[in-house]
């Protein structure tokens, strides 16, 4: 009895450490992605935003309204 006990608290201890390693893999590396993909750069003053805030006009993306009515410097 004493052995099975101890055959789950391993298995349950390895599966533990199997869950945090993938997390630990899988979550910076994604985490990163998104950022990288999201960022848009305002085409008057440069300023890197992201995608959601952008203003988008022909073709460029812009950080305010009014950089946008400046257009592309
Ligand atoms: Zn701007």
């Amino acid at each position: 009895m004493g052995k099975i006990l101890l055959l789950i608290i391993i298995g349950l201890v390895v599966y533990a450490l199997i869950r945090n390693y993938q997390r630990s893999l899988n979550k910076p590396a994604s985490a990163q992605e998104h950022t990288v993909e999201d960022m848009v750069k305002c085409a008057h003053c440069g300023v890197n935003l992201p995608h959601s805030e952008a203003i988008y006009s022909g073709g460029d993306f812009f950080c305010t309204p009014e950089h946008k009515q400046l257009g592309k410097k």
